[in-house]
């Protein structure tokens, strides 16, 4: 078979190009050459989380992989066979686990039986889903779609230091539902969660007060974990529907006030309230692929960004589906018939 000539700068240019094509190589046995990855970006080429993504996927297909090396700005990968099993993975650096598991978990939907999957790594990093997103947004939907998934967090992991793991149990999906998530409903609940390790517990509590000020009364979850889990401090506001629950996220920085940090994660969730469409951005590029894989399905989001357009030039290049994409001042819609 040929190999799928991929061009990383595309686009959104980030991590997620490659992500997706090992994912989708190994569901579709075909094999790919990615070149100029991350070209854009400050550090470019493969960053510690993007190799773990590699290495994690070959160790699920057995595949023949060329170019894997810290730096590489490009890759050749053939698939194999995908097989269930017991996977253990660290990063070694406070690179992103969920974007890691979100690289091979779809593979396992498609093996010859159950799986787990352990990650080491960062597990509440900016610009990567937190860990309670995957396990709070991105897995029920999932569920819905016929896939069984259960994501724990074992141990927090912040940037720099890393150290967090997250366990992933799955099985092969026999019975693909589509989703259609075309209105949210009316909110039902919000919440901020304030997580600090090393920190002192009075900051999270003025972002969760900040938070509340701002976005009118919330339930306050304060988590404080063992100091030897950070130096770590993020926000979480969680949005909870009928349909869906989104999760916005802020992260502490040396230098940030906490209110600082509350009003970051307060503005993501007004955009995301006040658009009253259904997904977030963040959760909209990150339902193309299973949608892609149940052949059907429909939502709405506040805009389509550029992660969510060059995710469905990739998937498009793999399956033989076609996303509709519309939008208007206020909402775009995404579509798969
Ligand atoms: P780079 O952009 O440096 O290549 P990368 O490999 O980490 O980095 P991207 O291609 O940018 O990754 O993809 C990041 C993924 O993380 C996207 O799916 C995006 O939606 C998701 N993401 C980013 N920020 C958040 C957030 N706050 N909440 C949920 N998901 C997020």
């Amino acid at each position: 078979m040929e190999y799928l000539e991929l061009d990383g700068s595309r686009g959104e240019g980030g991590g997620q190009i490659l992500r997706t094509a090992l994912s989708l190589s190994m569901i579709t046995g075909t094999p790919f050459v990615i070149e100029r990855i991350r070209a854009g970006r400050k550090k470019p080429g493969l960053l510690r989380q993007h190799l773990t993504a590699i290495q994690a996927a070959q160790a699920v297909c057995g595949a023949a992989v060329e170019g894997a090396a810290l730096g590489s700005p490009s890759v050749r990968f053939k698939p194999g066979p995908i097989r269930a099993g017991d996977y253990r993975h660290a990063i070694g650096s406070a690179g992103s686990c969920t974007l890691v598991l979100q690289t091979v978990l779809p593979a396992l939907w498609f093996a010859d039986g159950p799986s787990t999957l352990r990650i080491t790594g960062g597990t509440h990093n900016p610009s990567a889903p937190p860990a309670d997103f995957l396990i709070r947004s991105w897995q029920p939907l999932l569920r819905r779609m016929g896939v069984t998934l259960a994501i724990e967090l074992l141990r927090h992991g912040f940037y720099p230091a890393g150290g967090g793991e997250l366990l992933a149990r799955t099985e092969p999906v026999h019975d693909w539902q589509p989703l259609r998530l075309e209105a949210r409903g009316e909110l039902c609940r919000q919440s901020a969660i304030g997580i600090v390790a090393g920190v002192p517990a009075e900051v999270a509590k003025r972002e969760m007060q900040r938070a509340a000020s701002q976005l009118g009364p919330l339930d306050e979850a304060l988590r404080v974990l063992p100091s030897n889990e950070g130096p770590g401090n993020a926000l979480l506001i969680v949005l909870e529907y009928p349909e869906v629950v989104e999760v916005l996220s802020a992260y502490g920085e040396r230098g940030l006030p906490a209110e600082a940090v509350a009003d970051r994660a307060v503005s993501e969730a007004r955009r995301y309230r006040d658009s009253g469409a259904a997904v977030g951005e963040h959760l909209a590029d990150q339902l193309l692929l299973p949608m892609a894989l149940a052949g059907q399905g429909s939502f709405t989001t506040p805009a389509l960004s550029s992660h969510l357009k060059t995710n469905c030039e990739i998937i498009e290049k793999f399956l033989p589906v076609s996303f509709i994409c519309e939008e208007s001042s206020r909402q775009a819609r995404v579509s798969l018939e």
